[in-house]
């Protein structure tokens, strides 16, 4: 049981920093007098700590600290009764959405256990999270319309550092960790803000590529995989630092090397293979096959978690459907880690991903200016939901295909082509 920060030892100190500098500077882009509002693993709090008086040297107004426990989470599942499972913690999340409609940024530091529900009762673990997701939808539409400023970054917890490195002590495993995190968040180099500037760069170089192309739909052709992804009627590719509705240029994921789109909500067809298993909320799904008809997954199978996963699928009529396509190449300095993280934010950045459920409002021309119904009518998908799995790997081969029919090699082998 973990009840202060003991690995902080195992943890590069600068290099903790400099990540708090990131987040604050290039993440959030934090203005001056503007508020902040955190939430974070109990164990994290040396990252908070330092996230948070960067934030004020920034100007923040107020910043305020949501922590979650893990061990307070198994309580919750061991003792909790039956019927709470249908029931959130609301007036949390009504607070939060109050907080970012009057312009609060929000910084969310991952880094849960992986496998943390895994021995739980999958039906109670599937109640909560759709009774979370209904709570969370007012605050996450804020979120996910890009209406404010925010970011994601991670911080070594012990238990998600033991899923990724099982081999190794505790403290080690929790070095290794902290060192792959602090490369994927290029912090590890003498200028992480001027490293910023040049991957956005890049990052904004491909996705205006693929802008320019116009394709109407992408073709992925792999082992277990021959699926074709139409894309949403005017959408439009983002990758690296984009703009939220507040004028505030961000980074909202740290680290990051997609650029991605929102698909047609109606026009997906085939079928698709999981490359990497899939950590959902302490739970973890491997191997998933699914084959799309008209945008809706109608069979779908995994190795480990199927239950799981059909639970989720079940959540809401836009959670059978894609919310994003994003494209990685293999070579991506996250994939070349070679480590397997169990958790999103790592592995989607390894690896070309689909996401079931919302779309980003913000992946279409205009998408500020446009009405849900507009959004809709267009293709965008919308779930309580948005979950990413990852489809790519270096036997993986993606073809653009043009309204005219003509096709395009986008990536070959997992790489740009
Ligand atoms: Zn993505
Ligand atoms: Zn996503």
């Amino acid at each position: 049981m973990t009840i202060v920060p003991q690995n902080t030892h195992s943890v590069d100190a600068a290099k903790l920093e400099k990540l708090a500098e990131v987040a604050v500077k290039v993440g959030l882009q934090l203005q001056k007098g503007q508020d902040l509002v955190i939430t974070a693993p109990v164990v994290a709090m040396p990252l908070v700590r330092l996230i948070t008086r960067h934030a004020y040297i920034a100007g923040a107004g107020l910043v305020t600290t949501f922590y979650a426990d893990e061990e307070a989470t198994l309580a919750r599942y061991e003792h909790a009764p039956d019927e709470s499972f249908d029931r959130a913690s609301s007036w949390l999340y009504e607070g939060m959405a109050k907080a970012y409609a009057n312009g609060s940024a929000r910084l969310a530091i991952a880094g849960d256990n992986p496998l943390l529900l895994s021995g739980q009762d999958p039906s109670k673990v599937a109640r909560a999270n759709r009774a979370n997701s209904a709570a969370y939808k007012p605050a996450l539409e804020k979120i996910s319309n890009f209406d404010i400023n925010w970011n994601i970054v991670s911080y070594p917890n012990p238990s998600w550092a033991k899923v990724v490195f099982p081999d190794d002590p505790e403290e080690i495993a929790v070095a290794k960790l902290a060192k792959a995190i602090f490369a994927a968040s290029r912090v590890d180099v003498p200028d992480p803000i001027g490293a910023w500037a040049e991957h956005n760069a890049n990052l904004h170089k491909r996705s205006a590529w693929m802008n320019e192309q116009r394709f109407s739909t992408l073709h992925f052709q792999g082992p277990g995989t021959d699926l074709k992804v139409g894309l949403a009627d005017g959408h439009e590719w983002h990758g690296g630092a984009s703009t939220a509705k507040n004028g505030v240029t961000c980074n909202p994921n740290i680290p990051t090397e997609e650029v991605f789109t929102t698909p047609h909500a109606l026009r997906v067809e085939g079928h698709v293979s999981s490359t990497k298993p899939l950590s959902h909320q302490g739970t973890l799904i491997d191997n998933i096959q699914v084959r799309f008809e008209g945008g809706r997954i109608v069979e779908a199978k995994a190795s480990r978690g199927e239950e799981v996963l059909n639970k989720v699928l079940d959540t809401d009529e836009g959670a059978r459907r894609l919310g994003e396509v994003a494209l990685v190449p293999h070579s991506s300095p996250i994939s070349a880690s070679g480590i397997l993280f169990y958790n999103t934010l790592f592995d989607e950045n390894a690896s070309c991903h689909i996401a079931l459920g919302q779309c980003y409002s913000k992946c279409f021309i205009d998408g500020a200016k446009l009405s849900q119904e507009q959004i809709k009518a267009q293709g965008g998908n919308s779930s309580l939901i948005h979950i990413d799995w990852m489809i790519g790997s270096d036997k993986v081969d993606i073809d653009g295909i043009k309204p005219d029919g003509s096709k395009v090699p986008v990536m070959r082998r997992g790489e740009w082509a």
